[in-house]
């Protein structure tokens, strides 16, 4: 028996019109699914195009036996519907979405990953971060010509190396973890990684009692700090 508690929290904002981030939380099935997914793109094609890749997700079975390779398949399908959607429909077109996807079977989670949100391991009182962002500017962090903080304040910080539904080639990014009684993952868009940093993250983290509660605090300070983009919080805690 997998002990997990979740909350999830996702917003508007101040400043946009539509919320085009979507998650799922989806724990009926022996294999535990969550997900987070940042659309962009087109008159209403972001919106669209999140929800669907994790419709699509959600819809997929994942074997035991067939963990990894079912993951795979299901953001390649993600991937192909999305990019067939914005074909068929002249408004649509244009349009992609991020997906970080946790899946977890007993004590084994797998993040399978495209685009800048994020997945955060809170383990011991310390919030480390599991993503990478593939995004321009920690491309240009991690060739040494920009540093963290420029990146910040970066005009094209926006701009995504890969999304879903934009092409057929896509790399996927996993990272495999073994769980420990105690671990809380957030899963998150940069609306909240844009206005709140990683040290109060992990401060508002350290008194996790009410998985919901704490989902609505860090979607209200982004908000309070301006809510300039969709901001969705999803926290998962293993409890064995
Ligand atoms: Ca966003």
């Amino acid at each position: 028996m997998t002990q997990l508690r979740t909350g999830s929290s996702t917003d508007t904002g101040k400043t946009r019109k539509r919320n085009e981030d979507a998650y799922l939380v989806e724990l009926s099935e022996k294999i535990k699914k969550l997900a987070v997914a940042d659309g962009m793109g087109g008159h209403q094609g972001g919106h669209v195009a999140s929800r669907l890749a994790l419709e699509i997700i959600d819809g997929f079975k994942i074997e035991e036996e067939t963990f990894k390779a079912d993951m795979e398949k299901a953001i390649y399908q993600a991937n192909e519907k999305v990019m067939a959607r914005a074909k068929a429909d002249s408004d649509l077109e244009g349009m992609g979405t991020t997906v970080t996807f946790l899946g977890i079977n007993g004590n084994r989670g797998l993040v399978a990953h495209v685009g800048d949100s994020r997945l955060y391991l809170f383990r011991d009182g310390n919030l480390q971060r599991i993503t990478r962002d593939h995004s321009l500017v920690e491309e240009m962090v991690r060739q040494g010509k920009l540093t963290s903080e420029e990146a910040e304040k970066h005009p094209q910080r926006n701009v995504l190396l890969q999304a879903l539904g934009v092409e057929k080639n896509i790399e996927i990014e996993f990272y495999d973890l073994s769980l420990c009684t105690g671990d809380l993952f957030l899963l998150c868009t940069d609306g909240l990684t844009g206005l709140v940093s990683e040290e109060e993250i992990q401060n508002e983290l350290k008194g996790n009692e009410d998985l919901q509660e704490l989902a609505d605090r860090l979607v209200k300070l982004a908000n309070d700090r301006g809510g300039h983009d969709n901001i969705t919080v999803v926290l998962c805690a293993y409890d064995g």
